[in-house]
C-alpha cells in the first residue's frame, strides 16, 4: 500500500495510507487463488464473500465487487482502513502460509473508495413493516444494527449522546488513519436507507429506556461502547498536563484542535510528551502529539512483541519519529510548584510467566526507579464501558466489569425487547467485532419483531 512521505505526514493530519490504484488493485486481486474452501471468509466476523468480491476486482468489475461487499458490510471504507485484517481474514489467507497473504483490507478499501468517487450504488430496502426500533449509540455497532434493520423495512432512529454521530470512528481514531469525510459518507449511506439520527441525546439521562418504549419503539439496541477512560491510580495523576487518551483524542478529532485558530478549541502539547500504553489508542495519541510538535516517547510495560497495537501502526509511529521505552511503567508523576507535570517516575520491569491473556506478565524490578522528563502525559491504558444508558435499570444485568450481559446467540439482554452489542458487551475490542455482533443482534431483533414481540 503506497504511503504519504514521512516528511509530509509529520506536519499534517492527512491520511497516511494512500490506497491502491486500479492497476495495483487488479494485480493484487489476480494473486487470489479462489480457494474452494476459503479460509479468509472464516476469519471475517461479518462473513464477506471475499473470493467473490476479489474475483470481480481482478476482472475490473468494480461495481459488482462493491455490491458483493455491501451484501455483508455496511461500512467497507471504514473496515478497509482500520480492521486488524492481519489477525482476521488476511491472517488466514493460504497465500500467507508460504509467502505474502492477499491484502484483503486494501482491496475492500479500494472498491469502497471507487464507489465514493463514481457514485453510490442503491441498496434495496424491504417494504415498511410498521415496527419501530431505537438504537442507542452511533458507533460501528449502532450504525450496523441500524442499517441491517432498515434494510429489513423497520423504522429506525439512532440516539447519540455527542453532537456528531460515528462513535470512536469520529472522536477517537485520528484523521490520518480514518478521514472524517469518509466516516460522514458511510453515515450518509446508513441514512440513505431511511435511518434517522438524533444527536445530543443521552439515553438514561434525557430519555430513559422505559420512555423509549412509551414513545412507541418496539425494540431497543444498545451500542454505547466503552468510552470511559481507565487511569493508573498513582500519585500525581491529577497534575495539569496529564490527559486521558479519550480527552486528548476527542479534543483533536471532534473539536479539531489541530486546526486552531480556525477552530477555537486548542489542546496543550508540551515539548516532551509521554504516552503510557501499547495499544492502538496509545499509537494514535502518540502520533497525534508528534504532529502537534511534541517529542514523543511511548512507555510500555512489556516488550514490542506483546504490544496489542496493529504492527502497521507501530511501524508508522517509528517511521514518524515516536520513541519507545519498553519494560517500564510509571509509579508516580512529579510536578512543579504551579501544579504542572514535569516528569514521570518509572520502574523497570522484567517479564515473568504468561498471564490469563497469554502474554508474559510484567514484574517490577525493585530499586530500578528512574525519571523521564515530560510536560505532557497521555494515559492510554484502556477504556471501560459507559453505564449511563442502563444506569438504574434493574431489569438489565451487568457483569462485574460493567459490561451488559446478553444471550450469546441473540444478543438479547436480560430485559425482553432490549438487545446490546459491541464494546458495551465485550469491553473495548474492534470495529469489526462490534459490527459482527450488531448484525447478529439485528437478525434476532427482526425475528423478535416479526414474531410479534411486545415488551
Ligand atoms: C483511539 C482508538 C483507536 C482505535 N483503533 C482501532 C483500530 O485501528 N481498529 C479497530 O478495529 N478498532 C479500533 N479501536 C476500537 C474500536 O473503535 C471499537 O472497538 C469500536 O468503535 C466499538 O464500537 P461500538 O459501536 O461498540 O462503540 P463506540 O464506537 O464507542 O460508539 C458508542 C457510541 O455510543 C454513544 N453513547 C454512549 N453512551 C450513550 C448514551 N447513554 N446515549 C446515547 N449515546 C451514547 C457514544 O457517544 C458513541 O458515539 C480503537 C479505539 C480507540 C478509542
Ligand atoms: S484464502 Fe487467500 S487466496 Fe484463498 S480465497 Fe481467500 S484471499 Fe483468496
Amino acid at each position: 500500500m503506497p504511503k504519504l512521505s514521512v516528511e509530509e505526514r509529520i506536519h499534517s493530519f492527512k491520511e497516511v495510507a494512500l490506497g491502491y490504484t486500479e492497476k495495483q488493485a487488479i494485480a493484487e486481486a489476480k494473486r487470489c487463488l479462489q480457494c474452494k474452501v476459503p479460509r479468509c471468509v472464516e476469519g471475517c466476523p461479518v462473513n464477506i464473500d471475499i473470493p467473490a468480491f476479489i474475483k470481480f476486482i481482478s476482472e475490473g468489475r468494480f461495481e459488482e465487487a462493491i455490491k458483493k461487499v455491501r451484501e455483508k458490510n455496511s461500512l467497507p471504507a471504514i473496515c478497509g482502513r482500520v480492521c486488524p485484517q492481519e489477525t482476521q481474514c488476511m491472517g488466514r489467507c493460504v497465500r500467507g502460509i508460504k509467502g505474502t497473504p492477499i491484502n484483503i483490507g486494501a482491496l475492500e478499501r479500494f472498491v469502497a473508495d471507487w464507489e465514493r468517487r463514481t457514485g453510490r450504488i442503491k441498496t434495496e430496502v424491504a417494504p415498511p413493516t410498521g415496527r419501530k426500533v431505537a438504537v442507542v449509540g452511533s458507533g460501528p455497532a449502532g450504525l450496523t444494527a441500524a442499517a441491517e434493520l432498515a434494510k429489513l423495512g423497520h423504522d429506525v432512529t439512532i440516539f447519540e449522546a455527542l453532537h456528531k454521530p460515528g462513535g470512536v470512528l469520529m472522536y477517537g481514531i485520528p484523521e490520518f488513519r480514518m478521514p472524517k469525510d469518509i466516516v460522514i459518507d458511510e453515515i450518509n449511506y446508513v441514512k440513505s436507507l431511511g435511518v434517522k439520527i438524533e444527536t445530543d441525546i443521552i439515553i438514561g439521562k434525557v430519555i430513559t429506556l422505559n420512555e423509549l418504549f412509551e414513545m412507541g419503539f418496539d425494540a431497543v439496541f444498545i451500542g454505547t461502547g466503552a468510552g470511559l477512560p481507565r487511569f493508573l491510580g498513582i500519585p500525581g495523576e491529577n497534575l495539569c498536563g496529564i490527559y486521558s487518551a479519550n480527552e486528548f483524542l476527542i479534543r483533536i478529532n471532534l473539536m479539531k484542535a489541530y486546526r486552531f485558530p480556525e477552530y477555537d478549541t486548542p489542546v496543550k502539547v508540551g515539548k516532551r510528551v509521554a504516552v503510557i500504553g501499547g495499544g492502538n489508542v496509545a499509537m494514535d495519541a502518540a502520533r497525534s502529539a508528534l504532529r502537534l510538535g511534541g517529542d514523543v516517547t511511548v512507555i510500555y510495560r512489556r516488550t514490542e512483541l506483546e504490544m496489542p497495537a496493529r504492527r502497521e501502526e507501530i511501524e508508522n509511529a517509528k517511521e514518524e519519529g515516536v520513541k519507545f521505552l519498553f519494560l517500564a511503567t510509571p509509579v508516580r508523576f512529579i510536578g512543579d510548584d504551579k501544579g504542572w507535570v514535569r516528569a514521570v517516575e518509572c520502574v523497570r520491569m522484567r517479564l515473568g510467566e504468561p498471564d490469563e491473556t497469554g502474554r508474559r506478565r510484567p514484574i517490577p524490578i525493585e530499586g530500578s526507579e528512574f525519571k523521564v522528563e515530560a510536560d505532557t502525559v497521555v494515559v492510554a491504558i484502556g477504556q471501560r464501558p459507559n453505564p449511563i444508558a442502563v444506569r438504574g435499570e434493574k431489569s438489565i444485568k451487568l457483569t462485574s466489569h460493567g459490561t451488559i450481559v446478553v444471550n450469546p446467540e441473540t444478543y438479547e439482554t436480560t430485559r425482553r425487547g432490549v438487545f446490546a452489542g459491541g464494546d458495551i458487551v465485550t469491553g473495548n475490542a474492534t470495529v469489526i467485532s462490534a459490527m459482527g455482533a450488531a448484525k447478529k443482534a439485528a437478525k434476532a431483533i427482526h425475528e423478535y419483531l416479526m414474531g410479534g414481540g411486545d415488551n
